[in-house]
Formats: structure tokens, sequence, C-alpha cells
């Protein structure tokens, strides 16, 4: 039984949304914004509204999509049901990558048990890429159109799909509705959230955990600790600076992480050793966000690629100070450009990692490194990192 049976047949849009909002869900997506306050966007602008799923999941190390989509796919389907309800949709889509067969499966296996009653529900496989899983290029992408971000405004809850107000959001953020509607206190009190756990912990993987945990208190009991020391850990994979070993009883928590200069994001926390080379994680950092630039903005495309360059270089000891002083005005200039989050999220993410791990950026400027044996490079696509990772969906 769904954690919402026992109300289902009683509860009204209205009602629905009320009781999200007193939930105080926020969306799992990355950027922790109320949920019950899109809802209530996508509500008020009446025509025909619609929702997505997106589980077009592309966060290096992110596995939590995927494995809540083929463990729990009847959750997700339970959260789209309710949510069409309450924002007066009576069309959906659930949108992944091609690639994610397996998950795609599940979903349509559970559509054929438990039909939506009164909607029309599509899983559609789309394109590859991280920027799909960019809400308005997951959009442009569902239009048959190249998968690019649309500026903003307007947002999604008023221009949506083919013009329509639309309700996006992420699996997790839907599959956590039942419980919240169901007893909005209760869900209040103890919310919990998925954390894909990678990197140089002993087992890998997707944990339940609830937000307020330390980090290290996740890292010990879940990844069952890092055999050789926590040298850094990303909280939000390479879309927040990272923290130092110092900083691991920081909560897990979207507020505490950003009162101390990082971020949640979709909780894919990597943790590298305390023998990884800090400059080799920024320039694999730096070369994720270069790589997925799509393109459009011009101060991101080369914002991306001056900061890679920099880092590259300050990595193998051939920069100078007057080079990271570069580095400082492209990245203020990154942080107020750009269609999406990419480029300011690039910027933030290489300067934080700078400012904290200072130590290793001046013995860098001064031809050593630290940790000379720790090379690691664990955004880049196969790594042993993200392999050790993907294994577990297997
Ligand atoms: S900010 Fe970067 S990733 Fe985002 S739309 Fe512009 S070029 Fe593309």
């Amino acid at each position: 039984m769904g954690a919402f049976d026992g109300v289902r047949v009683v509860l009204d849009g209205t009602d629905i949304l009320r009781r999200l909002t007193e939930s105080g869900l926020r969306g799992r997506g990355g950027g922790w914004f109320p949920a019950g306050r899109k809802w209530h966007a996508v509500r008020i602008e009446g025509g025909e509204p619609f929702v997505v799923a997106n589980g077009a999941e592309g966060e290096p190390g992110s596995i939590k999509d995927r494995f809540l989509m083929t463990s729990r796919p009847g959750d997700v389907l339970e959260g789209l049901s309710l949510a069409t309800r309450a924002v007066g949709a009576r069309e959906a889509v659930v949108y992944l990558k091609g690639s994610f067969s397996r998950a795609a499966d599940a979903l349509e296996a559970a559509l054929r048990s438990t039909p939506l009653a009164g909607v029309d529900v599509r899983i559609v496989r789309g394109e590859e890429g991280y920027i799909v899983g960019e809400e308005t290029a997951l959009l442009e992408s569902l239009e048959g159109k190249r998968a690019w971000p649309r500026p903003k405004p307007p947002l999604p809850a008023a221009v949506g799909f083919r013009g329509r107000p639309t309700l996006v959001h992420n699996v997790e953020t839907l599959a956590r509705v039942p419980a919240a509607v169901a007893d909005p206190a209760a869900f209040r009190a103890g919310e919990s959230t998925l954390v894909s756990l990678w990197g140089h912990v002993r087992r890998p993987g997707a944990y339940e955990v609830r937000l307020g945990t330390p980090l290290r208190g996740i890292i010990e009991a879940c990844g069952g600790g890092a055999p050789d020391g926590v040298g850094m850990v990303f909280p939000a994979g390479p879309s927040g600076a990272p923290l130092s070993a110092a900083q691991l009883d920081t909560p897990l928590d979207p507020d505490a992480l950003k009162a101390v200069g990082s971020s949640l994001g979709t909780a894919s926390v990597l943790v590298l050793r305390a023998s990884a080379c800090a400059l080799s994680a920024a320039a694999s950092l730096a070369g994720f966000f270069e790589r997925e630039a799509c393109g459009q903005c011009p101060p991101c495309t080369m914002g991306t690629a001056s900061l890679a360059r920099v880092l590259r270089a300050v990595e193998s000891g051939e920069a100078r100070a007057r080079d990271l002083q570069d580095l400082a005005e492209v990245a203020g200039f990154m942080t107020s450009h750009g269609y999406c989050a990419h480029s300011r999220t690039a910027a933030a993410s290489a300067t934080g990692l700078l400012l904290r791990f200072g130590a290793d950026v001046e013995a860098h400027l001064g031809g050593r490194c630290p940790r000379p044996e720790g090379q690691v490079d664990p955004f880049a696509d196969g790594s042993p990192e993200r392999a050790a990772i993907e294994a577990c969906l297997a």
C-alpha cells in the first residue's frame, strides 16, 4: 500500500496543494525550492497545465533517480498523479535519458498495472548528455528542438511545454509527494533524502539519509568509511564547493551547506581520499564544466574554458599568481551571465575550492605538489569513481 492510499479518495486538488505546502517538501532536482510554491504558481496560471517528471539524471556520480525509478516506480507515478490533480493537468510525461531502459521498463510496467485515472501519461526516452536535465532544456527536447536551456523569465510555471503552464519536478520530489500529503506534520518532522555516495569510500551507493545527519556519519555508516582518510567532500558533486576534512561535522542539509559556502544540489556526495591532490580535483571539476557547457552563451563557453585552462596550469605548476587574479575576474563575470545555472555554478565551485585549499594552491604556484602521488580525475566520463557507483545499478 502506498503512503497515500488511506486518504486518496477524499482530497481534491485544493486539499492536496494545501497539505503539500504544509509538509514543506522541497525539490530534489538541485535547487531545494519549496514544491508547494511551484505548484501554486502553475495552478493560478490556469490554461492547460502540463506536468513533467524529470528523470534525466546526469550529475556525475548521481544514481539515486535511476535507483528510485527502477525500485519504486509506483511512488513516482503516485506523486505524479497527485501533482496533476493539484494543478489541474490532464497530461504528463516522465522524461528519461534514452539509455535508461531499465527505469523506463519499470515505469511502463507500473503504469500498466496501475493506470493514472484521468491523466494521459507518457514515458519518454529522450536525449543523452548532462544539460538536458536542466528543466527548460528538457522542455525544448520534448518539443523536438535542440536541448538548450531557455532564457528566464518566463519560468516554465508560466510558459512551459508548448507555451502551457508546466510543472517540472525531479522524480525524487514526486516520489516523496504521497508521504508529504498523507501526513504533512510527520513529513516535516522527519524529512530524509536520497544520497548518491561515491568516490573513495568502501561502499558507494544510493542511501536514504535523514536531513541534518553530519557528513562524517554518512561516510562512516553508509559508505563504510574512507580507507585512506578523507581529504575533501563535494556534497553536491561538481555543483558546489568542496568541504575540507575539518568540516565533516557539517550537516547534510541544504541550508547548513549553503551557510558554509557549499550546497547540497542533488546530493551526489563525492568523497576524495586524504592523499588526493586538490588541484587535480580542481582541474577535473573545471574540465567537467567546460565539456558540458552547451555553447549558447559566450560568457559560459569562454569562461568555463578559461577556468579549465588556468586550473590545469596551476595543477602542473605552470601558473603564476597573476593567472589566479584573472581567474577571479572571469569567475566574477560568469556569476551574473548565462541562460542557466551552469556558468555561475562552475565559477562558484572552482573559486570555492581554491579558497578552501589555499595552501595547496600556494604550493603548486611554487612548483611543488604536496601530494604528488594523488592525481585524480573523478568528474571525467568513465573515471574509476564514476564507474564504481554506476556499477551499483547493475
Ligand atoms: S549558461 Fe552555459 S550551459 Fe547554460 S545555456 Fe548558457 S552556455 Fe549553455
